[in-house]
């Protein structure tokens, strides 16, 4: 699986908004400069065919009608026009709320699918992997969305912003890889800290986690615990798991 770190930062920090690539055409989370942080990394946005947005916050879903107008503007043949999205109620209806108040036709206009996550269980709503959800606790958000995407040889958890929750370690039990929420040093009813972190490596030791939604200063204080599967990264890099 081809995993590219497009953000590991939160709004406040000099890294972009948290969100992955994955296999070139997938997007997990379409957080406010998104589209600018891509086209600066040179990935090809016609490519993508499917979104998968975590939570209704602004640094997770803002730019989606972008990503949207993008494809319809900028539109070549060979390419799919349509996208997947992947989310619940709630963030669906900000994603509609923004795309009327973006007055950009185009996102109004081109072909899109809502697919609600808690009816996405291991199911192939994209071809060459499989998806489920399961539900985060993220302080008064009602549906913060965590995932598992699998393919025949590594499976991966996506966290999105979290608690140290009891998700979080269903998530953990389950997959090779954990890109997660690492806001804090220490962790909290919104976000998972570097304290939570330590417990998870001890409970799970085969568990590699890759941290992203990094405050700069949670960063500088992690790489300085060098513990053995924790994994940090910076905006841009690509990985072959
Ligand atoms: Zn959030």
């Amino acid at each position: 699986m081809k995993i590219q770190l497009i953000g590991t930062g939160t709004i406040a920090d000099i890294s972009n908004n948290a969100s992955i690539l994955i296999n070139d055409h997938i997007v997990f989370d379409m957080p406010n400069g998104n589209l600018k942080a891509m086209i600066r990394q040179n990935i090809d946005i016609l490519k993508i065919d499917t979104l998968i947005i975590s939570h209704t916050h602004a640094d997770h879903c803002f730019d989606a009608p972008f990503l949207l107008w993008y494809k319809k503007d900028y539109y070549k043949p060979g390419h799919k026009l349509s996208t997947k999205i992947v989310t619940d109620e709630i963030t669906r209806n900000t994603v509609e709320t923004l795309i009327r108040l973006s007055y950009f036709s185009s996102a109004r206009e081109v072909e899109k699918e809502f697919i609600d996550a808690k009816d996405v269980n291991y199911t192939k709503i994209c071809g060459d992997v499989e998806i489920s959800n399961e539900p985060m606790e993220h302080k008064d958000i009602k549906f913060a969305n965590g995932y598992i995407i699998k393919d025949k040889n590594v499976s991966i958890g996506l966290t999105g912003d979290t608690s140290y929750c009891e998700g979080v370690r269903k998530i953990a039990s389950k997959v090779d890889y954990l890109i997660c929420d690492m806001t804090l040093e220490m962790g909290n009813d919104s976000h998972i800290g570097i304290d939570n972190i330590i417990e998870l490596l001890k409970v799970y030791p085969n568990l590699k986690i890759i941290p992203i939604h990094m405050h700069d200063k949670t960063r500088e204080e992690a790489k300085k615990l060098n513990l053995d599967n924790l994994f940090i990264y910076e905006d841009g890099k690509i990985l072959e798991l």
